[in-house]
Parts: C-alpha cells; structure tokens; sequence
C-alpha cells in the first residue's frame, strides 16, 4: 500500500440504527488487499447489519465505506458489485428456480452495450461474450466441484453446495472483495474442508475477504486477523490468538461460545 493511499475497504465511523436500536454504532475498520479478515461477535452484535452497509443493501445514517479508493458510501449495491465488491447472504439468495449454472452465468459482470460505439458490433460482440461466459462457468462448475449438478434447479441444492454455487459467482463476478457472511451455516463436515478450500485458492487467486464467522475453527483456519463486534462497536481487533486475551472478549463472546 503506498503511502496515504486507503486499504482495499475502508468503514468510517459508519452507524446505523433501526428505530432505537443502534445496530452499527459509529463502527470503523478495515480490510487490506490479499487478506481473509475475519469478523466475528456474539448474536445481535451488528455484523450482518455491517455487511449489509459495506455491499450497499442498507444505507448508513452517517459514515463512510471506501472501496478501491472510492466513496462507495452513496452506491447502490449492483455498482458497488460492478466494481467488484460482493457478498453472500446469510440465507441463500441465488435463484431457486434457475439451474446451477444459469445462476453462475447471471453472475458475469455486464460488459456489452454499455456504450453507443458497441452498439454497432453488439450482436457479433454478444455472442462471442456469451461463449466466453459459457466457458467460464463450466470451468469455474469443474473447479467448485458443481460439474455434476449443472443442470439442477439451485432449490435442489444442499447447504453446503448452495454454499460452493455462492462461491463459484463470487468467482464468476471477478470479485475483489468477498463479503461472506456465515458461509458454513448449515453445511455438512464433509463440504466444510471443501469451501475452506475454495475459500483458501480464492484468496490465492487475488479476492480479499470479509468472512463473518461464529465458529473460531473456521476463522483460526482462515482469517489472519479478527475484527470483534458487540453491541454495534469493535471491541478489538488482531490475530485470533491475540484477541482470545482480551477479557472482554471472553466475556463478550468466547464465554458464551462452545
Ligand atoms: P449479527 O449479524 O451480529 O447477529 P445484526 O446485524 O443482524 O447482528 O443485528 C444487530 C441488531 O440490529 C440486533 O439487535 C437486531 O435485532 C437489529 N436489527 C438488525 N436488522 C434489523 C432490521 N431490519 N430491523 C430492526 N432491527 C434490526
Ligand atoms: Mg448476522
């Protein structure tokens, strides 16, 4: 990062309130590039309220989200999504009734017709994006290990591979920046190492993430730094095994956790 310049998202005293609760309450952090930054927190803690502000499903009442070295603060979600900032959701909201991997080819980031000069060669430039998405999808199918189930309705799907289709769009989206909120939430052991996995070559692959996690298995396997939330605020931030100190922490959370 070179001097003066913002890391790959930067929350800013952002804060949210719904009727008199404070969900996110004047709560600042951030996520370098290269990263799986972790955030973790008991129930109610605002963490999917904080998702929500940085993918733009919720507007703020006050704060700032930076992206890439952008104000996204004012976007709605789909331009914060076109410059490659994406989440999951908590529930699962790929298209139920779509197969698999139509719902990974709606995933492709819009690049045609976007102009009137490309207005003139769409047709010919469609079609030949479309076969390059059609490549892509296969291939991201065959990585994500969803080849099999390529032409079943997402509804068809278990958790853990709804889990692994949510991955293959993230992918198929050319996301920077991942927003994963409690990925492993009702998937079976044997696709949890799996999804690790994916997660572990996205990484490698250049996608930082935001990965909202309850089990510190998950996050001490992944994330090189935690951020903790209670009541809307960070608590503290550092490594798993840094925070795990923290009294409050323990009270807070780690107490109240298997
Ligand atoms: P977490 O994801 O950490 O469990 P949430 O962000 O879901 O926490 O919730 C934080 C607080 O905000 C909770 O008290 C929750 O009840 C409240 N809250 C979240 N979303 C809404 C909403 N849409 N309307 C009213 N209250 C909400
Ligand atoms: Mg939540």
């Amino acid at each position: 990062m070179s001097v003066g310049a913002r890391p790959l998202l930067d929350v800013v005293q952002v804060h949210k309130s719904f009727g008199g609760v404070e969900a996110v309450a004047d709560c600042s952090f951030n996520v370098v590039e290269g990263e799986i930054c972790g955030l973790i927190g008991p129930n109610g803690a605002g963490k999917s309220t904080a998702v929500g502000l940085i993918g733009g499903a919720l507007r703020g009442d006050r704060g700032q989200v930076w992206f890439a070295q952008e104000d996204v603060t004012r976007w709605p979600a789909h331009r914060r999504a076109r410059a490659g900032l994406l989440r999951t959701f908590q529930l699962s909201q790929e298209w139920p009734n779509l197969t698999v991997i139509e719902n990974v080819l709606l995933a492709a980031p819009e690049q045609v017709g976007e102009t009137l000069w490309s207005a003139l060669s769409a047709r010919r430039r469609m079609r030949r994006q479309e076969q390059e998405n059609w490549g892509r999808a296969e291939h991201l199918l065959a990585v994500f290990g969803l080849a099999p189930l390529r032409d079943q309705l997402a509804w068809t799907l278990s958790g853990g591979q709804k889990r692994l289709l949510e991955l293959a769009r993230i992918a198929m989206g050319r996301a920077k920046l991942a927003l994963l909120d409690e990925p492993m939430a009702g998937v079976s052991p044997a696709l949890r190492a799996s999804i690790i996995s994916q997660i572990r070559d996205m990484q490698a692959s250049g996608i930082s993430f935001l990965l909202v996690e309850h089990d510190l298995g998950v996050v001490g396997e992944l994330c090189s730094r935690v951020i903790v939330m209670a009541t809307g605020r960070v608590l503290t931030e550092g490594t798993l095994d840094e925070i795990r100190q923290h009294p409050e922490v323990a009270a807070a959370y780690l107490g109240v956790s298997r």
